[in-house]
This record gives C-alpha cells, structure tokens and sequence, in this order.
C-alpha cells in the first residue's frame, strides 16, 4: 500500500523554476507536475507505461528532490515517481542491463568477482587518462550504453572492505562503516582517508564484512524483492551491533537506509521491518555529520595548515537535501589553515549524474553537468570538494570538457585528511 503523499499538489507549476531537467527540456512532462498528473492518469486507468514515450518521462527525472524541497503544499513528488517506476517494473520489467546489475548486486560476492574482473581487464577495457581533474578511466571502444572517451571511475583490485580489518581498536566513540559501493569499488582513497581521520580520533571503528549494498540504485529504478532483501541484511546486521552510529560514507547509501527502507517496506505492508528499519534509521549518520557534530575534528583542524588553496563546494542532493547536511561539511572545510572557501551560485543544483540517469539520458546529464562547471569556474576555485563518487564522477568529466583539468576534484574527506597529515 501507498501512502499518496504527492496529493497535495495543486499544479501551480512552482517547481519548474528549480527542476534542472525542465530547465534543460522545457517541457511538462519533465516537471514534477507532470509526473503528478501521469501518475493520476495511471491510477484512474485512462493510460499505461507501455510506450516508448512514457518510459522516457518516467525515466527522465534525477530524484534531487529540489521540486520536493520548493512546493509550498509538501507535495512528496519524487514518491510519486518512485510509486510509478515501481509499476511500470511490475508490468514491463527492466532493460537488460539493469537486470544485469540487479543480478550482480545482489550479493558481495558477485559484485565483488565482477569488479575484479574489470580491474583485471583495465588495461584491455580502458585508457587511463591522468591529467584530468580527476584520476578517471574511459572505454577504449564505445558502446550503446557507454559512449568512447566518457569519463569513468577507475575500479580498484582490493575493496576498501578487503583492506582493513574489522575492528580497529579506539576510545573515542564506537562506530561501524558503511563505505558504500562507490567508495569500496571505485575512490578507496576516500575511504582511506576516512579511516585515516578516525585513526587520528581514536575512534573504535567496525567494518563489518557482510554488510550487503544499500539497494538504492535498483530500488530507485523500481524495482522491490532485491533492494526488500539486501535492506533486511542491513538492518540485522547493523541494528545486531553495540555501536554509537553506522556512518555511511556515500550519501545516496545513508539517505536510502535513513529515508527509503521505511517507505520500502510501508510499501511492501511489512510492519516488523517497518519498526527495525526505523530503529536502523535512527543509528545512520553521514560521515560529515558525524565528524562535525560528535567528534572534536573541527578544533583540530583549526590547529592544522595545508597549502593554501581556494576551494568551492558542491553538495550532493542526497547528502544536502535528503540529509540537510549543507553547513557541516562547509565549516570542516573552512576550519582548514590555508583554506579560502568561497561559495558557488546554485551549489545545491544537482550535478546532473543521478546514476543511470547519465548513462540512459547522456546529452540531458551532461547539459546540467556543464552548467555546474560553469559554476565552479566562475569563482575562481582550484579545487572543488563535495561528497559523492556521483559527483565527482560526473563534475570531473564537465570541467575536462570545458578544458579545466586544473581544477581539481575533491571528497571534503580527503581535503580534511591532507590537512592531519
Ligand atoms: S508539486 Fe508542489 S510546486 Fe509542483 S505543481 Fe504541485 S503543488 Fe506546485
Ligand atoms: S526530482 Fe529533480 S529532476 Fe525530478 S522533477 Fe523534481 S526537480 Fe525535477
């Protein structure tokens, strides 16, 4: 059962000024409006998500919440999305590749053979361009999915999982970590950098090994039984732990399991896990929040110096919107001896990534992802910080194609890691 949380809506069309993607395409049926008055179509039987078209209007919206955070009636617009993505999955399943992922993701063990497979075929699969502002791969031959010279996220031969051990003895607090697939995959280095900011805490730090993926990406695709199964992984598993917080280093991971786990399984009418996923909820931090707020970093880092450098910040939606968490990250930063921080004009527009929305609707993704470079050039900045591999990912590739490999991309983490030291 669906609790229609998007019935409030009035169509007075005050999300169009905020939505990126209407920005770009100017047209209804991008906006949260029009997914609204799709979505009520469906429901009272005057249309299906069988054609082509309707597949594109419910594929072509990032979920940044940015028409949830503006509509005055509290209209929740992207469950509406999710609600019709979820029936169209039921009625017509998914493309192949998304069922390949869903199969792979599954389980740590597949996704773990399948990323040391890639890692394995690198040097066949991929050029490795290292002058860009970010280190990033790309397909040396294009495909339908991926075109050739897209810029990628390099896939590293030993997980941040496989790295470290499950306990790393510490006074200061007790956590477990949740790096995130991204992080474990693709930016070890940002993990890397959080153990090493812990390790400087003395923090007791536990990594548990069986921890699943959070489901969000297939989840928001909509699809249920897989993203049900690894959620209730999770939730036994972290709620089993004596611990102060599970910090979750990927913001798309921690706003799935804070928000999405009680709307899954509200959905799916499974009132125990309904109850442990709040419980589960309430124990999920961002590693920002957590630095910031229940750790004595900030004072720290006043004591500290890095080379001077003047640094901007882009907050990733699920970590800004989805978590509120805008100031912490930016307070971290500006601690920093030898920091300028300086703000950039619509920091908390969406970069345009959204996962698959940049590999199903790539022109769209990399319009929003130019606009966001431009951002960043205007101030002047050499180094951008924000919080996501998402991110990161997609804003490295926008300011390589608009020829700005000196600027250079960074997780807040690892800025924040290069100052300890
Ligand atoms: S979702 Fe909110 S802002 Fe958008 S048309 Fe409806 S009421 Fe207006
Ligand atoms: S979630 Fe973002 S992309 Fe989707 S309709 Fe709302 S503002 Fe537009």
């Amino acid at each position: 059962m669906i609790d229609k949380k998007w019935e409030t809506c009035v169509k007075c069309g005050l999300c169009r000024s905020v939505c990126p993607v209407f920005r770009e395409e100017k047209k209804e049926q991008y906006v949260a409006r029009g997914h609204i008055t799709l979505v009520e179509e469906f429901l009272k039987g005057n249309i299906d998500f069988s054609s082509k078209k309707a597949k594109e209007y419910l594929g072509k919206c990032l979920l940044c919440t940015a028409c949830v955070e503006a509509c005055p009636n509290k209209a929740e617009t992207d469950l509406a999305m999710i609600f019709a993505r979820i029936k169209n999955t039921q009625e017509y399943g998914i493309p192949f590749y998304k069922r390949i992922l869903s199969l792979v993701m599954k389980n740590r063990k597949t996704m773990d053979l399948s990323a040391k497979t890639v890692n394995l075929l690198h040097n066949i699969l991929f050029v490795q361009h290292l002058e860009t502002p970010r280190e990033s791969i790309s397909p040396r031959i294009g495909s339908k999915l991926i075109e050739r010279k897209r810029l990628l996220l390099p896939v590293v031969g030993e997980t941040f999982l496989e790295r470290y051990p499950s306990h790393i003895e510490g006074k200061n607090g007790r956590i477990a970590v949740f790096p995130g697939c991204g992080v474990n995959y693709a930016y070890r280095e940002i993990g890397d950098a959080f153990i090493r900011i812990c390790k400087k805490l003395n923090i007791e730090v536990l990594i548990p090994k069986e921890q699943a993926c959070c489901g969000g990406p297939l989840y928001f695709s909509g699809l249920i039984d897989t993203p049900v199964k690894l959620a209730k992984k999770n939730i036994d598993l972290f709620n089993a732990l004596d611990v102060d917080f599970v910090v979750v280093i990927d913001p798309t991971c921690a706003s799935t399991m804070k928000f999405e786990y009680e709307r899954l399984f509200s959905y799916i009418e499974d009132g125990e896990y309904l109850e442990k996923a709040k419980r589960f909820s309430g124990l999920v931090i961002s590693s920002e929040k957590y630095l910031h707020d229940h750790t004595p970093l900030k004072e720290l880092l006043r004591k500290t110096e890095i080379k001077e450098r003047t640094v901007t910040y882009h907050d990733p939606c699920h970590l800004g919107r989805a978590q509120k968490v805008k100031q912490e990250p930016r307070a971290l930063l500006s601690a920093i001896s030898g920091v300028k921080f300086v703000e950039m004009k619509d920091a908390d527009t969406c970069c345009g990534n959204a996962g698959s929305f940049s590999v199903d609707f790539r022109e769209t993704s990399l319009k929003i992802g130019l606009k966001k470079a431009e951002s960043i050039m205007e101030t002047d900045a050499d180094t951008v910080a924000t919080g996501c591999c998402g991110c990161i990912m997609q804003v490295a590739e926008a300011l390589h194609i608009k020829g700005r490999d000196d600027i250079k991309v960074k997780h807040t983490l690892e800025i924040i890691d290069e100052a300890l030291k």
